[in-house]
């Protein structure tokens, strides 16, 4: 019986080497090589003035909201999106079912208590530099439930907000108004 035993213990530790030398081989052929364009631009962009212009550029021109609503507002946020209003026509506003893809958080409803931590870890998922647009009355101010005991007074008491569009509820039209403030503030146009 203890032979046996013996010869199992051998039989799993030459697997386990045999396993060990395959697994080794497979991370050599697959080594990840540094990416050596996206290391050049990084070191271009730091050196050049002129490409940090460019970067700015980009930045301004391709802001990528989330997809995401909390209340009535999110209403408004949709109709943003359709045909009437038709947020994608001038090319730059994409909107993106992942917080990872996404550099705009546009809070559309009332933040109760309980949200405010998934709207946190949402935020810091996003892609940095990032930025908020508090969209109507109650992501600015906690607005008809501005009395309630379980509602924010406004996303800005947890959350940075760069630009507030004001209404209740707020029409799609003031929110083009507001990612066009948003640009001039990325772009260095008008104070944050
Ligand atoms: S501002 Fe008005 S429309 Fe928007 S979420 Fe609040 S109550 Fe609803």
């Amino acid at each position: 019986m203890a032979e046996t035993n013996q010869y199992d213990e051998q039989r799993a530790a030459n697997a386990k080497k045999e396993m060990d030398a395959l697994v080794y081989e497979s991370l050599k052929t697959h080594e990840v090589k540094p990416n050596a364009i996206f290391a050049k631009l990084s070191e271009i962009t730091k050196a050049m003035p002129i490409a940090n212009k460019m970067v700015n550029w980009s930045r301004v021109n391709s802001l990528w909201p989330m997809q995401f609503g909390l209340a009535c507002c999110a209403i408004e946020l949709m109709d943003f999106g359709s045909a009437r209003i038709d947020s994608e026509r001038k090319g730059y506003l994409f909107f993106r079912a992942t917080p990872r893809q996404c550099d705009v958080m546009i809070v559309a409803g009332w933040v109760t208590k309980s949200m405010v931590p998934e709207i946190k870890r949402l935020y810091e998922q996003m892609s940095k530099p990032r930025y908020i647009v508090a969209f109507g009355e109650c992501a600015t101010c906690g607005g008809p439930w501005w009395e309630s005991y379980n509602i924010v007074k406004g996303i800005d008491q947890v959350l940075p907000v760069d630009v507030f569009v004001a209404g209740c509820p707020p029409k799609p039209e003031n929110l083009f108004a507001a990612l066009m403030k948003l640009q001039a503030k990325v772009g260095g146009n008008i104070e944050g």
